[in-house]
């Protein structure tokens, strides 16, 4: 089985198949979009208001240029502050461009509730664009009264997992981070279900 990811991240494609191995996967061949088609510019507009939409979007663009066999799959994330009524949401990109997590300590400032929560959707598409698989998970935390760790990236120095009260997510080892993710945990629903597809 192949499964092209419509994403030009490297490192998501790593994160695939160190989960695919975790799970006991084997015989699925992972590639990126840009390594399918490295003519096509693949940077489809994300205009929908929530992560599925935002999946959805870009799995049927990818779908929409590639010939060959395969599986496609798309992924969508973020982060929801309760504090910011929820924002960035499914704009945390672009919040933090603009903004940097120092925007979001200001606007979270002294506040008691500090919950948020990463979220992250998969959409896996076959090559005529029909739904195969789809999952979102989440992972919960708070947020932290000062950044802290230089793992990861995005907003990993100012939250706190759930499951480690005493680290921020850039304090944690990839090894770690990859096992509890909002992304790991969908990524390992996705794979479980495929693995049950490819039985069938
Ligand atoms: P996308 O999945 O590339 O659309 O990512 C959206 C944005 O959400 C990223 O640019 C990050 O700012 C944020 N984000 C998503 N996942 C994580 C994570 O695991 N750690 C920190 N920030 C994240």
């Amino acid at each position: 089985m192949k499964i092209i990811i419509a994403t030009g991240n490297q490192g998501k494609v790593k994160e695939f198949h160190q989960i695919a191995e975790l799970l006991g996967i084997k015989g699925i061949e992972f590639q990126t979009i840009k390594e399918v088609c490295p003519e096509a510019d693949f940077d489809p507009e994300e205009t929908g208001s929530t992560f599925a939409e935002n999946a959805m979007i870009k799995a049927k663009a990818a779908a929409a240029i590639i010939e060959e066999e395969a599986l496609i799959m798309a992924d969508d994330s973020g982060i929801e502050i309760d504090a910011m009524d929820g924002r960035p949401g499914i704009y945390a990109a672009r919040y933090l461009k603009t903004n940097g997590i120092e925007g979001v300590l200001k606007e979270v400032g002294d506040s008691k509730n500090r919950a948020c929560k990463f979220i992250c959707h998969i959409t896996v598409l076959d090559q005529d664009g029909k739904l195969v698989a789809e999952n979102e998970s989440y992972w919960h935390g708070q947020i932290a009264q000062a950044a802290r760790g230089t793992n990861g990236f995005g907003y990993d120095p100012i939250v706190i997992p759930v499951e480690y009260p005493e680290n921020t997510v850039a304090e944690l080892s990839d090894e770690i981070k990859s096992k509890i993710s909002h992304r790991a945990q969908a990524s390992s629903a996705i794979l479980e279900s495929l693995k049950s597809l490819s039985k069938n």
